[in-house]
């Protein structure tokens, strides 16, 4: 196997996200290619340290908790663009 095509299946190695037949070739790939061992380990280190921290975007359910937890969304109904004060009058 070339190492090129190691390096495109490492995320799906990964993940686990293969069949045993690419496991077994990108395992054997490994122990005698260095090279790609180094970035698997650099890969494998690093989504590591990615899923023990929070995640990087904010969640939708975040950005409301946010919004819902704002004053001017605490029960009262938002501000009225026109109310007949100071409005664009209606005929
Ligand atoms: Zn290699």
């Amino acid at each position: 196997m070339h190492c090129r095509k190691v390096l495109e299946l490492l995320p799906k190695f990964i993940e686990n996200d293969f069949s045993e037949s690419e496991r077994a070739a990108v395992e054997a790939h490994l122990k005698e290619c260095e090279a790609c061992r180094l970035e698997f380990e650099a890969m494998a280190q690093l989504v590591e340290t990615l899923e023990s921290l929070p995640p990087i975007g904010v969640p939708r359910s975040f950005k409301e908790a946010v919004m819902s937890a704002l004053p001017h969304k605490s029960g009262k109904p938002p501000i009225p663009r026109s109310n007949g004060n100071g409005g664009p009058k209606c005929r």
